[in-house]
């Protein structure tokens, strides 16, 4: 075969392939999109586990009538626009991937109002081929609908998992991010039933939502910490050594507001446990690292579930020396651990 250039259609279904491995995928980036546009209550309605169904509906700032085709093309934002901006990004999104890459495999329809129109508008793209923008009622803020994830995709849709899993996937992400975002309202259905309601309105630190999300257990048996040195910062809750678990369920680990896993924190937070908790056992913890933007790169996996640090050895230093300092009381309570 000759070199050619692929069709835009097929290039957003290649790129597919790496951002939407799931229904959660499909969650997670519309509810990033709504978190981006302001929203302080976001819908999530689903069906058969998100296969069928996922409409997310919030009350961000909507999008122009005239911007709603460039949103579903690929590498449109309006989040960043030069390289300087990459380098610092404050955003949870600023591939201009999202879109484009689950409408092309999916029947999807994007509908929103800014608070200035008088109507709303919306557009619908089917398999990746994009409709007119035709006007249609809409509250303001922007709703999202993705139906028969896969359905022009049978090898992805093979894939899928049981409703209750895919379901399961999803509600662990949500959980995720209601941890880092209290202030925000989420409302959960799931076949026409209210399944989650995470309130808003509160503060990251009244520990209510860690409470609703991570569980009472937990709460009652958390340290909390916040301690700050070289331009990091590291808050949070690790659960004292005696609520230990048997798997690595409850690591939440967020980079600037975003969830991520990074082996080097994660080892850092195990390191400084190691002396206080018995082997093969997990520690369970929610840490905030904050940091200024420069000095991590989060354009480094396309689904983002992963960053780069500029300084990866003093971050892991000043994880484990944190908690490390944290835990000394434990370690104080224990007799036949000598200091090491
Ligand atoms: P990215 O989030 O990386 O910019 P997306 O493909 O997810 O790329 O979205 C493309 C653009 O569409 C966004 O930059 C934003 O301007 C707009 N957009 C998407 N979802 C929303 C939303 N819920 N509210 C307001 N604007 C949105
Ligand atoms: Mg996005």
């Amino acid at each position: 075969m000759p070199i050619r250039q692929l069709p835009d259609i097929l290039v957003n279904q290649i790129a597919a392939g790496e951002v939407v491995e799931r229904p959660a995928s499909v969650v997670k980036e519309l509810v990033e999109n709504a978190l981006d546009a302001g929203a302080l209550r976001v819908d999530i309605d689903l069906e058969e586990g998100g296969v069928r169904l996922i409409r997310i509906r919030d009350d961000g700032g909507g999008i122009p009538p005239e911007e709603l085709p460039l949103a579903v093309q690929r590498h449109a934002t309006s989040k960043i626009g030069s390289l300087d901006d990459l380098e610092a990004v404050a955003t949870l999104g600023f591939r201009g991937e999202a879109l484009p890459s689950i409408a092309s495999v999916s029947r999807f329809s994007l509908i929103s109002r800014r608070e200035d129109e008088t109507h709303g508008s919306a557009l619908e793209v089917e398999g990746g081929r994009v409709g007119d923008v035709t006007p249609r009622s809409h509250p303001r803020g922007t709703t999202v609908e993705v139906r028969d994830l896969f359905y022009n995709v049978p090898a992805r849709r093979k894939f899928l998992r049981a409703e209750r899993t895919e379901l399961g996937h999803i509600e662990e992400w949500l959980r995720a991010l209601a941890l880092v975002r209290p202030d925000v309202e989420l409302r959960i259905s799931h076949n026409g039933k209210a399944s989650r309601r995470y309130k808003g309105d509160e503060d990251l630190f009244s520990g209510a939502r860690l409470v609703e999300t991570v569980g009472r257990e937990f709460a009652d048996n958390a340290l909390r910490i916040d301690h700050s040195a070289a331009g990091l910062r590291l808050h949070g809750w690790i659960a004292k050594p005696a609520y230990s678990r048997a798997s690595a369920d409850q690591q939440y680990l967020y980079v600037n507001g975003r969830a991520i896993r990074d082996r080097s924190v994660a080892h850092a937070v195990k390191q400084a446990f190691a002396d206080v908790m018995y082997h093969g056992r997990q520690p369970a913890y929610v840490l905030f690292l904050e940091l200024d933007p420069t000095r991590v790169d989060v354009n480094v996996h396309p689904a983002k579930h992963e960053v780069r640090f500029r300084d990866a050895r003093l971050i892991h230093d000043f994880v484990y020396r944190t908690l490390h300092e944290a835990l000394a009381d434990t370690r104080a309570g224990q007799t036949n651990h000598a200091p090491a």
